[in-house]
């Protein structure tokens, strides 16, 4: 759950009010790398012709990059554009449409410092982890970041009836608040955020999310009484698995990439 500390720290580090206009520029290393991300979480089935893959702008932690709206399948380099915290757009010259949801994005880097890059999907096998009552649990090793406490955001708590989607600030804080310091957050009705400290992180959390909800799915229609992964297991089985990212990145980065 959310620390004041963290909140704390994270509006110190970036309580610095943003400049109405656009960075020099990211590194070309890094929006590759996001253009990548959207590839690849669409191949895994993580995301369709919605959610999106945000990171933090390199050179300005106070600004992210994220694609104008469009299917994460089919995102370029040239559809990426750069934001405040705030989530408003800096250098969208040809006036774009924009995602509704990124203020999921804005208010999540304001208040964890250590997040580098953020996924927001409706990834089909978490979904009714965020409507039953039943925690997701880490199931395996490949998934022991889901070791804690996976917190679940429920718009209607404090917004009462929408459409469920996170339109503005204030929806965006609240999730944050939700969030906590957790890696993943689910969204009741609707689907989950996770967080990481880098895009080939993120990507890997989103990927194995979705796969350990299905793989939980299945366990508890085996009957019996299941033991997931402890914390202490899932935090070392963290380490290992992050240890060796760079090795599912280039290939399912090579992969994506190779399709178009
Ligand atoms: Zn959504």
């Amino acid at each position: 759950m959310a620390t004041s500390s963290a909140k704390k720290s994270g509006a110190k580090q970036f309580a610095k009010k943003p400049t109405a206009r656009a960075s020099n520029g990211p590194s070309k290393a890094l929006i590759d790398d996001l253009v990548a991300g959207n590839r690849v979480l669409a191949q895994y089935g993580v995301v369709d012709a919605f959610g999106h893959i945000s990171v933090r702008h390199d050179k300005d932690p106070n600004r992210y990059l994220i694609s104008c709206s469009r299917a994460p399948e089919i995102v370029k380099a040239d559809d990426i554009l750069e934001f405040d915290l705030d989530s408003n757009a800096l250098n969208n010259k040809l006036g774009r449409t924009l995602y509704t949801e990124r203020f999921i994005h804005g208010e999540i880097y304001k208040r964890r410092p250590d997040v580098m890059a953020i996924v927001h999907s409706h990834s089909p096998h978490i979904v009714p982890f965020g409507v039953a009552g039943v925690p997701l649990q880490a199931v395996y090793h490949m998934a022991g970041f889901l070791c804690c406490n996976i917190p679940v955001f429920d718009i209607r708590t404090k917004f009462g009836m929408t459409d469920l989607l996170v339109r503005n600030r204030d929806h965006g804080s609240d999730l944050a608040d939700i969030l906590g310091d957790a890696p993943v957050a689910l969204m009741r009705g609707h689907g989950n955020v996770v967080v990481g400290p880098s895009i080939p992180g993120v990507v890997y959390r989103a990927i194995y999310t979705e796969i350990n909800a299905k793989l939980q799915q299945q366990v508890r229609a085996l009957g019996g009484t299941p033991t997931y992964l402890s914390r202490e297991e899932g935090e070392k089985a963290t380490l290992t698995n992050f240890s060796a990212i760079e090795r599912p990145w280039e290939l399912w980065k090579k992969a994506a990439m190779a399709k178009r």
